[in-house]
């Protein structure tokens, strides 16, 4: 074994996805003739907006390759949390478990809701939620009266749990369940990375009350922007579907609202796009397996630095690839990522936990001891499918 320094981590970059004299982005979107083809069908059809055919296909592709008994899409993965948190009964005030390792979107649409995020660490092994760290903080803060769970320190209700698989790779989704039904919470899988992540064989997402997927630019396929929510109870799904389309109760000619609604609704568009993406998601997963098996081998054997493969058990869709540093010196850290961007390969440092940004900071949380340690120790690396062929 080496010990690792700079130009090793580029050197094994480099034999993966070839010479760098082209810059090397991060991870970008796959497209061909298929999705001007279809793009083009949806404009000449005329229905480019929240009514039209292609919401109605992307959804069934969707469900079909998900498994989801019924799927609702979004303008974005953030509105998808945001409804999702709605239909499972999170109310104003409430308090929301979540990992402060994720993208900003996940406490943001508990704040949408008029929740509160209360962060929970993660593993050090897959950067998921911890079921131990979920459990041990809830029997440290919660109390079971009037029917509900509360945090006996801020007098707040508990409602629900919200995991996120990051990078793709699914968490410990049948532990956290477990430990979510124990204190009677509701759980919303934030997918929005796993599409295409299967945990013992069932897609992430399915596994809760819901859950929600991203098609940002920079995700595993692409609407330009969107998202959606996976559903196995109807009675949801119809909820989510009713709330995002301004909640009109159905009529020939009449509008009429019942309620605060959301114009949430994915336009064609974009579903046209989704549909000539999901033709391709199997192949492009393909080729990011074997680019995540490449990188592995190329660092297998580098001391001080660990490639992230999937979880036992877990298929993972390997989004975007990341390098674990074992020393938590932020100097080294940097000191790879300015090489590495001044090089010509793109590569990124995980998100500032959401606890450490100024509208987070005074939110409860349990120890936090791995999210501060990993959030200085991880780089993502380039993983475009298709890299390095
Ligand atoms: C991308 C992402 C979202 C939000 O998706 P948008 O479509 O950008 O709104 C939510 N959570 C996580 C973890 C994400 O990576």
């Amino acid at each position: 074994m080496e010990t690792m320094n700079t130009t090793d981590i580029i050197d094994r970059i480099e034999s993966v996805i070839g010479p760098r004299e082209a810059f090397t982005p991060l991870h970008i979107p796959i497209f061909d003739e298929r999705e001007v083809e279809l793009l083009r069908e949806c404009v000449e059809s005329n229905m480019v907006s929240s009514v039209g055919a292609f919401g109605n296909r992307f959804e069934a592709a969707l469900a079909d390759y998900t498994g989801a008994k019924r799927v609702v899409l979004c303008v974005n993965g953030t509105s998808a949390l945001h409804l999702a948190l709605r239909v499972t009964g999170v109310q104003p005030g409430d308090e929301v478990m979540l990992p402060s390792l994720s993208f900003v979107a996940t406490a943001n649409a508990v704040r949408y809701a008029g929740a509160v995020p209360h962060f929970v660490d993660v593993r050090e092994a897959h950067f998921g939620m911890d079921p131990a760290a979920l459990q041990s903080r809830l029997e440290a803060i919660g109390e079971q009266r009037d029917g509900g769970l509360f945090n006996r320190e801020t007098g707040r209700p508990i409602r629900c749990v919200v995991p996120m698989h990051a990078f793709g790779h699914p968490v410990l989704i049948s532990e956290l369940l477990a430990v979510a039904k124990r204190f009677g919470l509701a759980l919303v899988e934030d997918a929005a990375e796993s599409l295409g992540s299967f945990y013992e064989g069932r897609h992430t997402g399915t596994f809760g009350d819901c859950g929600t997927l991203s098609f940002n630019g920079n995700k595993v396929i692409t609407t330009g922007g969107g998202g959606a929510l996976l559903f196995n109870d109807d009675a949801l799904a119809d909820r989510a579907k009713y709330l995002s389309t301004t909640a009109k109760r159905p009529h020939k000619w009449e509008f009429f609202h019942d309620e605060l609604g959301y114009n949430y609704r994915m336009p064609a568009l974009n579903a046209a796009m989704g549909c000539a993406q999901m033709e391709k998601l199997s192949g492009m997963l393909k080729q990011k397996r074997a680019l995540a098996a490449r990188y592995a081998e190329a660092f297998a054997d580098l001391d001080g630095v660990r490639f992230v493969t999937e979880p036992p058990g877990c298929q993972s869709n390997y989004w975007l690839n990341a390098l674990v540093l074992q020393s938590d010196s932020i100097e080294t850290r940097n000191a790879i990522l300015d090489a590495t961007n001044a090089g010509n390969i793109m590569t990124r440092p995980i998100w500032t936990p959401l606890h450490a940004l100024p509208m987070y900071a005074d939110c409860p949380r349990g120890t936090l001891d791995v999210t501060r340690s990993l959030a200085k120790r991880i780089i993502n690396i380039p993983s475009t499918a298709g890299l390095g062929r």
